[in-house]
């Protein structure tokens, strides 16, 4: 068994103004497919090669850097093309604002938190908005392609929302304005896929 890329659920130029079309056809099909044939590559012949992607990824801190780095490649990529959308329509009022206000105030203030770990990640890395082991919102960054789910993380949780902010994810378009790159993820986020994570995480505390 071997893992495969995933088929963007939408073509490379439907995010576009936000995100163009040649940065998402690089990071998709060069960038996403590359952690899926190195993370192939290490785990052919060893005692992992038949394992699914969320159980490498849970104990990813005991597996070495090439499966850590491929597999957590792999789980955030496809994570990420999942949470954008095309045309996404704003967050309306349900179970998920009411934990959002009870955490950080407000929409808006779940924003600047977010933004501000995305800007603070020095380097590479990813941010987050999770639930924790508590069944609270929180955000928080991990470094290089781990993410909230690894044995590694210092801050667990499922994750809800996550930003991609390697400099291959905005470079072409943002160049070194990383905070511009945040502000546009805003307007592709798939509030209902985040809300059926969020239902799927409550269910399993
Ligand atoms: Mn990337």
């Amino acid at each position: 068994m071997s893992f495969t890329l995933p088929t963007l659920p939408y073509a490379y130029d439907a995010l576009e103004p936000y995100f163009d079309k040649t940065t998402m056809e690089i990071h998709h099909s060069k960038h996403h497919q590359a952690y899926i044939t190195n993370l192939n590559n290490a785990i052919s012949n060893t005692e992992h090669q038949n394992a699914n992607l969320d159980s490498l990824v849970a104990k990813a801190g005991t597996l070495g850097n090439a499966i850590r780095n491929n597999a957590g490649g792999h789980w955030n990529h496809s994570f990420l093309w999942e949470t954008l959308k095309k045309d996404a329509k704003p967050l309306s009022d349900n179970v998920l604002t009411v934990a959002i206000k009870s955490a950080f105030g407000s929409l808006e203030e779940l924003k600047k938190s977010f933004s501000q770990v995305a800007m603070s990640r020095f380097g590479s890395g990813w941010g987050w908005l999770i639930v924790n082991p508590q069944g609270k919102l929180a955000v928080t960054s991990t470094p290089n392609q781990d993410n909230p789910l690894m044995d590694v993380a210092p801050e667990k949780g499922q994750p809800l929302l996550g930003i991609d902010v390697w400099e291959h994810a905005y470079y072409l378009k943002y160049q070194n304005r990383r905070a511009e790159y945040v502000d546009a993820f805003w307007n592709l986020v798939d509030w209902d896929i985040v809300r059926k994570r969020f239902d799927a995480a409550n269910s399993k505390i």
